[in-house]
């Protein structure tokens, strides 16, 4: 196993896992609760995400490459509610927190 992203928070660490997986890349999440809603983590759970075959590290690497915005380095396409503010994945198209529908 090996460590290919180290997330801020466990929305980013699934959506980097989701996208592996839709590549066929075998991978895990570690270093997060993952049982429970995402408000009731510790703040200090920092999840990352890791490869099962060492073999797959440079192709989950040019995965996760396309995730990101080159220039700030966070996932692209989130969005932030208009309701309460909360920052949300781009493949939700209601707030995760208050259900607020995603501004246009
Ligand atoms: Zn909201």
């Amino acid at each position: 196993m090996q460590r290919v992203y180290q997330a801020a928070t466990l929305m980013d660490a699934q959506l980097v896992f989701d996208a592996l997986q839709s590549s066929g890349i075998e991978a895990t999440i570690n270093g997060a609760y993952l049982s429970g809603a995402v408000g009731e983590l510790p703040t200090d759970a920092t999840p990352s995400v890791w490869v099962i075959d060492e073999a797959d590290v440079y192709r989950a690497k040019a995965v996760i490459n396309e995730l990101l915005d080159p220039e700030s380095g966070v996932l692209r396409g989130e969005w932030y509610c208009g309701e309460c503010g909360e920052r949300c994945a781009a493949t939700f198209q209601i707030c995760w927190n208050c259900g607020a529908a995603r501004p246009a």
